[in-house]
């Protein structure tokens, strides 16, 4: 908005346009000024400089000049001044100026030598010029129905709102323009994970019989316990999908300690019950031997061979595995990321099970399926996925959950600390080692940094084996160290040959260490809370009470302590990946890019999950209706689909 000049207000930014009626040095003792008086026939303003590029200044404003002026205005006696405004220079002839003034204008993030109007510019006569060529592919009634603007609207809206919009609302990317924008690309995400699974439905699967599932029923015979309701839900869930025609893919989400294995396992037996193989992949080498450890006892008492297979393994090693796989001597099959190897060639595997999912990206688990005949998928994680999370993560899989843990396990009971109870954290460490129990001790870092004021796991660890625990045994564990030592360490203190293991996050995932009944994790604060939940699980495996204390820095206030007080109250892993989701946002919360999560250019799952979940429902309905997208008004949104996943989605059948 361009003010008259003798309509200023003091001390608020404002603009005004005039003509430079002089503009000069003036001098106050050694200080030179130069100032520059602009005149719009209603009064005179004077813009003055200090210091920057004045002999440049000095050339561009002359005498009858038309400039614009930007800038928070003073006034003295005789002035109405700003002191180093934003200036633009007006050239009658240039179409530039309806951009940049009298209008909601776009700000850009700046690079290197391009500027703001520069940019604008160039966005102008983009979407001048090519807009009208954009065509969306989104069906009519959608649009109506969403009352969603025109494609071509909502272009020229984001970038040059008109002037009766707010401007906060574009600001908070909230306006209709936005909206518009948000929803066609959430909409074409979930229309890909329509068609995938759609097209799963429509894929051929294995139809394993379930009936006469002898070796299942002597597994169950194998186990101390009885199920719990929740597993017997989910077992059953499974075998509906494993006895259908068409292809299995199911998210199994458990809390740690909730009893996914066994569920697993029941899968696998009814696959090799079919005269299938199955295969189990985990993340990483520890896990998929402690997997093979459990498997393999119950494996062999049913008469089933269950074989291992690592990256680690040595090359005579991994041939005899390898040609076990190969011809099928080999029934169940666990290892890591070495499952998808080339070199890795299933006899017939009919059901995958992929562990810790959100270790790995959608494509590996594509490729272990690959390997079987149109195998059956289950994927499990104990990382409780918010609802919104999951909508856009695991969109095509269907989704079970173990929602109850096996009985005679007792929670965890949590309790924050602060830096200045250290001694009585100590006290509760040695309490524990005095009854035979084993302890953890958790950092954030495995070195000293630089740049951080932290423990770290390697000071620490040297620091409590001589001053603090003399008398106890101390292990190291941490991310960089090589496999190998890291599981002689897990070995020792497995066994209890360790008393305390000082760690950073590599202990995260599934790991069983049945004595351990104290964690202590140093520099909580630094931890999401899901991170903090899923450190937790791995003490209270066992029925001996177990604690686990959050040791951080925090002044009395701080959100940071409100934040971890909740993991205080709550063992809920879904609850906390809530609050997670709400503080940190989804990259923090999965940890990786590979997460399988899309970089959405303008959406926001948190932000716009009403919109995702709007053109969820729009675009599963769509598929329902038309699964192949064949119908002739969708050729344009096919089209636009195979162009988007690029791809990512198996759509050879409808390509
Ligand atoms: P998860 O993989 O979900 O973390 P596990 O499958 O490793 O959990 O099971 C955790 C522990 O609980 C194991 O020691 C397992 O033997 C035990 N367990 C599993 N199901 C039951 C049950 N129904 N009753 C009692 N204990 C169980
Ligand atoms: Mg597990």
């Amino acid at each position: 908005e361009i003010k008259k000049i003798n309509r200023l207000e003091a001390d608020k930014k404002q603009t005004i346009m005039g003509i430079v009626v002089s503009a000069e040095y003036k001098y106050y003792g050694r200080r030179r000024i130069l100032e520059v008086a602009v005149s719009d026939n209603t009064a005179i303003i004077t813009a003055k400089w200090f210091k920057g590029r004045m002999s440049y200044l000095t050339g561009i404003f002359k005498k009858g000049t038309k400039v614009i002026f930007t800038g928070n205005v003073t006034s003295n006696y005789l002035q109405k001044i700003m002191i180093h405004p934003d200036y633009e220079i007006m050239d009658e002839n240039d179409s530039d100026n309806l951009l940049n003034f009298r209008r909601i204008v776009p700000v850009y993030s700046e690079t290197e030598g391009l500027h703001q109007k520069y940019i604008r510019k160039i966005a102008f006569h983009a979407l001048e010029n090519y807009a009208r060529y954009v065509v969306s592919p989104l069906p009519a009634d959608i649009c109506r129905k969403r009352l969603l603007p025109g494609i071509h609207e909502a272009l020229l809206s984001v970038h040059f709102p008109e002037n009766d919009k707010n401007p906060d609302e574009y600001n908070s990317i909230r306006s209709e323009a936005h909206r518009r924008l948000i929803y066609d690309e959430f909409f074409f995400f979930q229309l890909g994970m329509a068609v995938k699974k759609t097209g799963r439905i429509l894929d051929r699967g294995i139809a394993f019989s379930i009936g006469k599932n002898s070796l299942l029923s002597q597994y169950y015979k194998l186990l101390p316990f009885t199920l719990t309701i929740a597993q017997k839900r989910v077992i059953a869930e499974i075998q509906n999908d494993m006895a259908k025609t068409t292809a299995m893919n199911r998210l199994l989400q458990g809390d740690v300690g909730s009893g996914k294995t066994i569920v697993a396992m029941s899968a696998m037996v009814t696959a090799c019950n079919n005269g299938y193989q199955a295969a189990l992949m985990a993340p990483t080498e520890i896990l998929a031997k402690q997997h093979y450890r459990n498997i393999s006892g119950w494996a062999q008492a049913i008469g089933l061979k269950a074989v291992l297979l690592t990256g680690a393994m040595n090359t005579a090693e991994k041939k005899e595995t390898l040609n076990l796989i190969n011809t099928g001597n080999a029934d169940i099959i666990i290892g890591t990321h070495a499952l998808i190897q080339e070199d890795v060639n299933f006899h017939k595997l009919g059901f995958v099970v992929v562990d810790e999912q959100h270790r790995f990206g959608v494509l590996q688990r594509a490729v272990l399926r690959n390997k079987g005949i149109n195998a059956d998928v289950l994927v499990m994680t104990a990382t409780p996925i918010p609802r919104t999370l999951s909508l856009t993560v695991y969109g095509d899989l269907d989704v079970s959950v173990i929602d109850e843990m096996p009985p005679g396990k007792l929670p965890v009971s949590t309790l924050v600390m602060a830096e200045n109870r250290r001694d009585k954290v100590y006290q509760m460490i040695a309490a524990e080692l005095e009854k035979g129990n084993q302890a953890f001790i958790v950092y954030p870092l495995v070195e000293q940094s630089e740049t951080l004021d932290l423990k770290d796991a390697t000071n620490m660890a040297e620091h409590l084996q001589n001053d603090v625990f003399p008398d106890y045994k101390l292990g190291l564990i941490h991310g960089r160290m090589k496999d190998k030592e890291k599981e002689s360490v897990m070995n020792d203190f497995q066994e209890n040959k360790i008393n305390i293991l000082v760690a950073t996050t590599v202990i995260e995932v599934g790991i069983d260490i049945p004595r351990a009944s104290l964690m202590v994790i140093e520099h909580a604060e630094r931890f999401g809370l899901s991170q903090l939940h899923q450190l937790r699980g791995r003490v209270g495996r066992r029925e001996i009470p177990s604690t686990c204390i959050l040791l951080a820095d925090y002044a009395r206030s701080d959100i940071s302590r409100r934040r971890l007080k909740v993991m205080e109250k709550t063992g809920d892993g879904f609850l906390l990946a809530e609050e997670d989701l709400a503080i940190r946002g989804p990259g923090d919360f999965l940890g990786t890019r590979q997460s399988g999560l899309p970089d959405f250019r303008i959406a926001s799952i948190i932000r716009d999950a009403r919109i995702l979940n709007e053109a969820r429902e729009d675009a599963f309905s769509l598929v329902a209706a038309d699964p192949l997208l064949e119908r002739p008004e969708h050729l344009l949104l096919r089209e636009t689909l195979i162009w988007k996943w690029q791809g990512k989605l198996d759509l050879a059948r409808i390509g």
